[in-house]
């Protein structure tokens, strides 16, 4: 049984009062609740969301950190400043570092296996364009991507790694993969990790969703064979509609 997981990406939003009372609200709301659930503030949000959620069953994770330990990489993060700070998950690879800041299958590979060196979970992110998918390639490169970013990761350290699944043509377009599509590629990256690994690593490897994941398409999409959670954007950032999500079975 693979336990759920529903993590929230607040992107670059969320200034200080906005971050602090939707921390608020998400304890409240959450506390008692058996899914595992993550939220990930912008860095400058990163101390006092945690300080405020210390001790609640939320954690929470940085969205992005440096492939590199430290140097002369002016506005970068590192592994060891998230540690500092006591952040131990991190997302690498969201497809938005990929178009915006030409982050290639390599380097995030770099990264992940930078975060696992330092004890870090890692929601690692793939997932297809539009012209991807329209041409045909969406199984190419999902499991290109998953390859790549996987190279030199033990089997040991996969329990460790999170998957998330986000069609780009998904992410807050307001389409959502249908929950057959999205069910079909978390076989296809699953039987891609039993290639890797085997068929034991495959079957506990947590792989969330994401893409316009609301409140009412959660449980449709959660209640999917191969869908063990969600990684949310746009509707993370409202404390009514990531409780209803992250109590889609309730
Ligand atoms: C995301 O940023 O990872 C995401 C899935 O965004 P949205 O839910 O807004 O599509």
């Amino acid at each position: 049984m693979r336990q759920k997981f529903i993590a929230g990406n607040w992107k670059m939003f969320t200034e200080t009062a906005q971050a602090k009372s939707l921390a608020q609200g998400l304890k409240q709301n959450l506390s008692g609740i058996m899914h595992r659930i993550v939220v990930a503030p912008p860095f400058t949000a990163l101390a006092l969301v945690s300080d405020i959620l210390q001790g609640s069953n939320i954690g929470v994770a940085a969205q992005n950190m440096s492939n590199l330990e430290a140097g002369a990489r002016t506005g970068e993060i590192s592994v060891l400043m998230l540690k500092d700070i006591e952040i131990s998950t991190v997302i690498i690879g969201h497809s938005e570092r990929r178009q915006f800041f030409a982050e290639t299958d390599a380097l995030i590979n770099e990264k992940i296996k930078l975060a696992l060196k330092h004890g870090f979970d890692v929601i690692f992110c793939n997932g297809e364009t539009l012209a991807e998918r329209e041409s045909g390639k969406e199984v190419e490169v999902v499991t290109r991507q998953t390859k790549t970013a996987l190279e030199g990761v033990s089997a040991a350290d996969m329990t460790r790694i999170t998957i998330a699944y986000e069609p780009v043509w998904a992410i807050g377009t307001g389409k959502t993969a249908s929950p057959q599509q999205a069910n079909d590629m978390h076989k296809t990256i699953r039987s891609v990790i039993a290639g890797l690994y085997d068929q034991t690593v495959a079957n506990s490897t947590i792989i969330q969703y994401g893409g316009s994941v609301k409140p009412d398409n959660a449980k449709e999409l959660l209640s999917m064979s191969d869908i063990d959670g969600a990684l949310v954007g746009g509707a993370s950032l409202k404390v009514e509609d990531f409780t209803a999500i992250a109590k889609f079975d309730m």
